[in-house]
């Protein structure tokens, strides 16, 4: 197949990483998730608005404008022929003398690949049941960066519990899932944790929270307390792969069950639209 680096397309057997990069020796490197339905690259915007946000943030500097990066994601879409997928682009401060102290001025490494996929149907229509757990992540969750072991043991652990998402919690706030956001309906309102730096504020969660208000959905973005999670009527899940994805139980710190409710349908159907029409 075909992947990004820096500026080519080219065979992934032809791409080869420095032992001393600082993705690989610290983690020093920021990502995106785009996805693709018919061949389109869906949110590719704001997508990318993200990726020069978490760069600025990290004072890695990047190599070329949002044009341009467009137009090699656009490139790479094409060579592997996806209609539906996803792809996977990441920047690295580069390579430098290992050393935790960065240079600013350091040339960094991009690499993209992309991927043929269906997202599963399965858990959009029957729902997932959730581990809840405490959030043992640092304070700058609002950073798309590659570090992230604190989400990988927080979905292993979910797994070995039989849930597919793992929602943790800080100071009995629920702060979001392992790779996505959370929300819950209380009286037929939408509750999601405020974008902080506690959270990564989700492509998929903005556009959530601009389909709620076009249905009259009223949002508040204020924290979630576990109780709130307890007592809710509705409540689910939404990423750029999983969409919206109903929660049917929790186990862990919250134990409580749920329908899947009308206001998760209407949204669900409402993102369903917004995606045909943007990528006829
Ligand atoms: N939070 C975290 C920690 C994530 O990893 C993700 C998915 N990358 C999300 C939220 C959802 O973000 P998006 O809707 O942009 O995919």
């Amino acid at each position: 197949s075909y992947v990004l680096l820096n500026d080519q397309i080219t065979e992934r057997k032809n791409v080869k990483i420095d032992m001393e990069d600082r993705g690989y020796n610290f983690g020093d490197g920021i990502y995106e998730v785009i996805p693709i339905y018919n061949s389109k690259l869906f949110t590719l915007d704001e997508h990318l608005d993200r990726f020069e946000d978490s760069a600025r943030k990290l004072e890695i500097k990047l190599p070329y404008d949002k044009n341009e990066l467009e137009k090699l994601l656009h490139q790479l879409k094409n060579a592997n022929k996806i209609d539906n997928g996803i792809i996977y682009v990441q920047m690295t401060r580069g390579v430098s003398p290992r050393s935790h102290l960065y240079e600013r001025d350091s040339n960094g490494i991009i690499t993209g690949f992309s991927r043929e996929m269906k997202f599963p149907e399965k858990p959009k229509q029957k729902g997932i049941h959730v581990f809840v757990t405490e959030d043992i992540r640092w304070l700058r969750c609002d950073i798309k960066t590659i570090n992230l072991l604190g989400n990988t043991m927080i979905k292993r652990n979910a797994f070995d519990k039989q849930c597919q998402e793992g929602v943790m919690h800080r100071n009995g706030n629920i702060t979001e899932g392992s790779s996505s956001n959370i929300f819950i309906v209380k009286n037929r309102t939408l509750y999601t944790h405020p974008a902080s730096n506690l959270i990564l504020n989700g492509i998929t969660r903005q556009l959530v929270i601009q389909l709620a208000r076009k249905n009259n959905i009223q949002v508040i973005e204020e924290a979630i307390s576990l109780q709130q999670l307890k007592g809710a009527d509705e409540a689910f899940i939404t990423s750029t792969t999983q969409e919206i994805t109903p929660i049917r139980k929790t186990i862990g710190d919250v134990d409580a069950t749920f329908q899947i409710g009308e206001i998760t349908k209407t949204l669900q159907q409402s993102f369903n639209k917004y995606v045909e029409i943007h990528c006829k």
